[in-house]
């Protein structure tokens, strides 16, 4: 399987109290610095040899907010990754846009920067939600954002959405799923939304009484999202993502196929035959290090093969087609079945987990519990 390219950018506008990712708000000094940066480590990362790199499929970029910068630095990074990996000529790149960094000149000339995908962060298609949340873009602007990547040319667009929001009611969550249905994306991603133990939403959550959904109403949305985006065209292919068929993200598919990436950035993680390592986390740091010839891995380690086989069926069960088992255990030279069946035997029986053959998968009432069963496996 061929290489994916990840690319963090850990720059945003404003923060949002729920968000617990690598980022920092946008310091133009230190963004002209880290693209330089981040130029510099992927060219040294695979010096091509004879005009033959590793081979790699999709560039990702990720953060953050990648879509706060230029078209141009972004050209930059793709010409770093295709001088110095061989990308495929059809490879998908994607670009991690909040909706109030994009306008029509601005989707158009990253389309000429070489970016073919295009993954809005909207979250919330309601008013009142996405001001709980912090966001500082508004429903309407989410909606012309997608209608200037359409004019631009984009046929690949994907819509993130969060789903379990304070005071957030069953009809509110139906309604985000309606407007997604008509903005007609060709990727969804529905992320149920987790509580770090000091996110600022929380303070805010109980200095404003806000409250959460009982959980089983945060079933019954997920359950009901499903199956309404599956009645407009859409297919389930993981538990939290859905798109129109032949438009998965392929980029991510690699995570949950025991594929290969890399990671270019603060804080970017890359895993490939066997071996894991990470970016060191600051922005200012990693940037640094780079300028002076440092390295910016600060952990890396080999994978023991029952790590490797854990991680496979762990993350290949997140599927909706589920894993081959005796592949993976040809794979790993293990028989998963002796190994694990006494675990998975409960969640077979209750109609959580469906055996067909050689393959495995979640139902979907087994997705709802899936960190449950997937801690069979390690
Ligand atoms: S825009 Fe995304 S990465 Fe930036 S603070 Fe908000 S949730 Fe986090």
């Amino acid at each position: 399987m061929k290489l994916g390219l990840y690319v963090h950018i850990p720059f945003c506008s404003a923060i949002c109290n729920y968000c617990n990712f690598n980022r920092g708000l946008f310091d133009a000094a230190l963004k002209d610095r880290y693209v330089s940066a981040l130029e510099a480590e992927i060219r040294r990362a695979a010096p091509r040899k004879a005009g033959a790199g590793p081979a790699a499929d999709t560039i990702f970029f990720g953060g953050g907010t990648p879509s706060l910068l230029e078209p141009a630095e972004i050209g930059r990074i793709v010409a770093a990754c295709r001088d110095t990996f061989d990308v495929a000529p059809d490879a998908e790149v994607t670009l991690e846009t909040n909706p109030e960094t994009s306008s029509a000149a601005r989707m158009e000339r990253f389309r000429a920067a070489g970016v073919n995908r295009i993954s809005f962060g909207v979250q919330s298609f309601r008013e009142p939600e996405l001001r709980r949340l912090g966001r500082i873009h508004t429903a309407d602007r989410a909606r012309q954002a997608v209608a200037e990547a359409r004019a631009a040319g984009f046929d690949n667009i994907s819509l993130d959405l969060m789903m379990w929001l304070p005071q957030q009611s069953q009809q509110d969550w139906r309604e985000s799923i309606e407007s997604l249905i008509d903005v007609g994306p060709e990727h969804a991603s529905l992320y149920l939304l987790e509580l770090y133990p000091n996110a600022p939403l929380k303070e805010e959550m109980a200095r404003s009484g806000w409250s959460l959904a009982p959980d089983d109403d945060a079933a019954e949305m997920y359950l009901w999202s499903m199956g309404r985006l599956e009645a407009a065209g859409y297919r389930q292919y993981e538990i939290s993502n859905v798109s129109r068929p032949g438009r998965e993200s392929r980029h991510n598919l690699k995570y949950w196929t025991d594929g290969n990436w890399l990671g270019f950035g603060c804080g970017a993680h890359s895993t490939r035959d066997g071996v894991r390592w990470k970016n060191v986390a600051s922005t200012d740091d990693y940037a640094r290090r780079i300028g002076a010839g440092e390295d910016v891995i600060v952990d890396r380690r080999e994978l023991t093969r029952d790590e490797r086989l854990e991680d496979a069926l762990f993350t290949g069960l997140r599927l909706a087609e589920g894993i081959d088992v005796d592949a993976v255990g040809r794979r790993y030279a293990v028989d998963v079945w002796a190994r694990f069946a006494p675990g998975l035997r409960p969640f077979i029986d209750g109609g959580l987990v469906k055996q067909e053959g050689s393959r495995l998968r979640l139902t979907r009432d087994g997705m709802l519990v899936a960190n449950e069963i997937m801690a069979v496996f390690v």
